[in-house]
């Protein structure tokens, strides 16, 4: 993981079979599988890898229950089947999740768990578990501190849970362990053209601003939100007019201590005032409560909450929890832009309309976008991005599936009942590797509970971490769960990094970003 090695190689004259713009869970699912199956691969990500959408999910693996009321069957079908496989190939880092429904009303328990049935029999044997009607007491045993007042019974169905930012991180290392080259801090700046076709791209180490040029026969435009930018320079490279195919739609989580749900089922609300779904999540010592869906036109890096989005969360939460969590009470807020795909000529704002399902767009110059989706399904995104490939001739056409059992780094060898995920982070976090994290300096200097000084070593050393950031946002989930603490030790964490990295590590920039994760905004 030395930085200098990797830019080093970056500058070599070659031809890569694919070059892919942006390091979250579709750039990376792309790279692992096109590294997978023989291809030479490059992947530059501007920021740090997950910087993006793809540290910020409701960090539930599932097959996305709702859209079965949309009648999407297909999509669940393919969701329920990826869920099954990313707990099998990353078990140390998803895993499944029992989610508990409460009914307040008489006609709810039927209508819902006829729909939660029908999850059951599509997931088939990649059931996780049988769904179940719950009495009054059963669902008070599994949700304790769900309001009591009028509860009927409930309904307890499974899905899966997972680290979002660490499974990134996974895949980044494990398509590094099969050749791929995968950069981070590295900006694509344009695209590179010839007689019509895009032949690479240029792209600028954000440390030392160095430009390189990388060429490819095949790149893969996967900056989520921001494809849109890479569409328009190709669009004007080969004089045709690009309409933007992005709808951000925003969604805000908001953290509290664990007495507000304590267990290990998580709540799932489905129908709040507003339609939507909300989620109660036990996850890493806290509980996630979120999400909403608010069309948003800018597409800053950090966005930050809408008032109003935080009071429907509280709120909607009071309406169900004993105790109501108040503003004082959270500990952490944060923000994903959700890159939905419009169809052409539509620019409405109603997102919760727009399709969950991924586009791939083949340009006339041969670039290929690929945006929409959900995290579960990074793996079949990224098939479905090498069949176009291949349809338009780009790569050769290989087998599918190469990545379909492919166990991602620190999967392997595990107990067969690690820790579930809703205990806090620590050595298990790890899977495999806890030994090798264990054996650097400083294992035994805890900087907070599940926090070592060594593991801040290895995110240096075999984890790509160049900040303070990189370390307490995703190599560490702290600045997620406690904003406040994971500010409080910028400092010791930036002197050991500094230590590793030899430059500066950004530690006030850090506490900075901290505060906002924990202001309501006015
Ligand atoms: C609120 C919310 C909750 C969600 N919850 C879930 C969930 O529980 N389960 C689930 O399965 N899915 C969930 N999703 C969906 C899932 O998180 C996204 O579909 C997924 O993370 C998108 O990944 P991506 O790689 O396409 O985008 P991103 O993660 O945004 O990655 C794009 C990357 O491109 C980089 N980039 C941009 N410009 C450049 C450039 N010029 N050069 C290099 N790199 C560049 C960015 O820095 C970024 O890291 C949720 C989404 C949201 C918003």
């Amino acid at each position: 993981m030395n930085r200098q090695q990797l830019i080093a190689q970056l500058a070599r004259p070659v031809t890569y079979d694919v070059a892919i713009i942006g390091g979250g869970a579709t750039g990376l699912g792309v790279a692992l599988d096109a590294a997978a199956r023989g291809f030479s691969v490059v992947l530059v990500e501007s920021h740090d890898f997950a910087k993006g959408t793809s540290s910020r999910a409701t960090k539930l693996v599932h097959g996305g229950v709702r859209y079965l009321a949309q009648g999407n069957v297909a999509l669940v079908r393919e969701a329920l089947h990826e869920r099954t496989t990313l707990l099998h190939n990353a078990p140390h880092l998803a895993q499944p999740l029992p989610f508990v429904l409460p009914s307040y009303r008489y006609w709810e328990t039927p209508f819902y768990g006829a729909g939660l049935m029908m999850y059951d029999a599509l997931a088939g044997k990649a059931g996780l578990g049988h769904t179940e009607f719950l009495s009054r007491r059963q669902t008070l045993a599994c949700l304790p501190t769900v309001r009591a007042e009028g509860l009927k019974g409930g309904i307890k169905y499974w899905d899966g849970q997972f680290d979002d930012a660490r499974l990134a991180l996974a895949l980044a290392r494990t398509a590094a362990s099969r050749g791929a080259l995968v950069v981070n801090y590295c900006a694509a700046t344009g695209l590179r053209h010839e007689k019509g076709k895009v032949v690479g791209l240029s792209c600028q180490d954000r440390e030392t601003g160095a430009i390189h040029q990388l060429k490819a026969r095949c790149v893969i435009n996967a900056a989520g939100v921001w494809v849109d930018e890479f569409r328009q320079k190709d669009g004007e490279a080969i004089g045709r007019v690009v309409r933007p195919m992005v709808a951000p739609s925003q969604g805000a989580h908001v953290v509290v201590d664990r007495d507000f749900l304590p267990g290990d089922h998580a709540l799932m609300v489905p129908k709040t005032a507003d339609g939507r779904v909300l989620f109660g999540v036990p996850w890493l010592g806290k509980i996630i409560l979120g999400t909403t869906d608010t069309p948003r036109h800018d597409l800053p890096q950090e966005p930050r909450p809408f008032r109003e989005e935080l009071e429907f969360i509280l709120s909607e939460s009071a309406r169900y929890l004993k105790k109501a969590p108040g503003r004082a009470d959270i500990r952490s807020m944060w923000v994903g832009l959700r890159p939905l795909v419009k169809p052409q000529g539509d620019d409405g704002d109603d997102t919760k309309g727009l399709s969950r399902e991924h586009t791939v767009l083949v340009s006339r110059s041969g670039l290929v976008t690929v945006t929409g989706g959900k995290w579960t399904t990074y793996r079949a995104m990224a098939e479905d991005v090498l069949e176009k490939c291949a349809d338009r001739r780009l790569l050769e056409r290989t087998r599918a599936g190469v990545t379909a059992n492919l166990i991602l780094i620190g999967g392997d060898g595990l107990p067969a009942r690690p820790p579930p995920m809703s205990e806090p982070q620590g050595l298990h976090s790890y899977g495999s590797e806890a030994a090798a994290v264990a054996a650097l300096p400083g294992a035994r200097r805890e900087l907070a509970a599940g926090l070592t000084e060594a593991m801040v070593r290895f995110a240096a050393r075999s984890e790509y971490a160049r900040t303070v950031e990189d370390v307490l946002a995703r190599r560490s989930r702290l600045l997620f769960l406690d904003a406040r603490l994971a500010a409080s030790l910028a400092r010791d964490v930036a002197a050991i990094l500094e230590q590793e990295n030899g430059r500066d590590s950004q530690a006030g920039a850090f506490e900075q970003l901290a505060r906002q994760y924990l202001a309501f905004p006015g």
